[in-house]
């Protein structure tokens, strides 16, 4: 039986209409959430995510505001105009859109966002919060993805999940979000032995590889929910996930497709931040 579809599209367009109502309550208190995106460079993958983000902001009447520095600003240049943002009462939200150019440390500039306005969640402070339970902004791709396990109604707790994939934006903090959920988490990464048959003990898949086709049809549990994060492009250039779709779908329950799976909640997740942003910064 093939699995059902973990739509992204519903789910963040569910996502907005609350993010509208909830803006619109700020409005009426004084307070236009407002998101700050810096842009380093002429990266035109970067450009389509930093455009996007503005779209959906201006959809939930946010108000974004696009910082752009040119590929050859100094680390001290950008450094200067978090500095700017960060002092600015009007913005909630701080996103310093990634990859930076080569020359400047990401760490540094992450470092420089304060926690308060830190919407990605990349922060150490929000990484330690996220870790030890404490409120914080969480990463939106990860949250999207347990958005998405939840909105099946299967119960997460006492469950095997699977991540692969240890990045510190994606594969690392899943594996912590799903063990928030008392699930038990096993983490997958490049020098992992036995990765097929640890998958096919998986309730929940979460596959943050980057390689089309990665997750075969006989590494997914019959029955099992498989989230698939990658963002690739096939031999004919079309948008494709690291798991293959359709011998996957003919074993699992539950199954995010891409695109119009988990980069739409990421999305999503990331409106939420900023009004719980401007929500806590309205309050302090
Ligand atoms: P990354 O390159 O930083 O990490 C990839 C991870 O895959 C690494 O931790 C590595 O250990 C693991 N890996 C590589 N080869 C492996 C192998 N043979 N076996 C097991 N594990 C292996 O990438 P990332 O930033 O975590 O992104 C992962 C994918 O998710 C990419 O396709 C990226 O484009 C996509 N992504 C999607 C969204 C979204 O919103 N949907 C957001 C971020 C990233």
């Amino acid at each position: 039986m093939a699995a059902q579809i973990i739509s992204g599209k519903t789910l963040a367009a569910q996502v907005k209409e609350r993010m509208t109502g909830e803006t619109e309550a700020l409005k009426r208190q004084g307070v236009t959430p407002c998101l700050a995106v810096v842009l380093v460079g002429d990266d035109p993958a970067s450009a389509v995510y930093v455009r996007g983000k503005q779209k959906d902001c201006e959809e939930c009447g946010i108000r974004s505001l696009l910082v752009r520095l040119p590929a050859e600003a100094t680390q001290q240049q950008v450094l200067e105009r978090l500095a700017a943002l960060a002092a600015d009462g009007a913005v909630h939200g701080i996103l310093v859109q990634l990859p930076l150019p080569r020359h400047i440390d990401e760490r540094a500039v992450i470092a420089a966002i304060p926690p308060e306005k830190d919407v990605d969640g990349f922060t150490p402070v929000n990484v330690g919060r996220m870790v030890i339970g404490e409120e914080c902004f969480l990463p939106c791709t990860p949250a999207g993805c347990i958005e998405m396990l939840k909105s099946t109604g299967q119960p997460l707790a006492g469950k095997h999940a699977v991540v692969i994939g240890r990045s510190n934006i994606v594969g690392k903090p899943a594996a912590i979000l799903l063990l928030r959920e008392n699930a038990t988490v096993t983490v997958c990464h490049s020098r992992t032995q036995g990765l097929a048959q640890l998958c096919r003990s998986a309730d929940i898949l979460v596959a943050a590889v980057g390689r089309e086709g990665f997750v075969t049809g006989d590494m997914v549990k019959p029955g099992a929910t498989v989230i698939d994060v990658g963002i690739n492009r096939n031999a004919e250039g079309k948008l494709c996930g690291d798991v293959d779709f359709a011998a996957a779908s003919e074993k699992a329950a539950f199954i995010t497709p891409v695109p119009g799976g988990v980069g739409l909640m990421t999305r999503a997740m990331l409106l939420v931040n900023t009004v719980q942003a401007a929500r806590m910064q309205a309050r302090a």
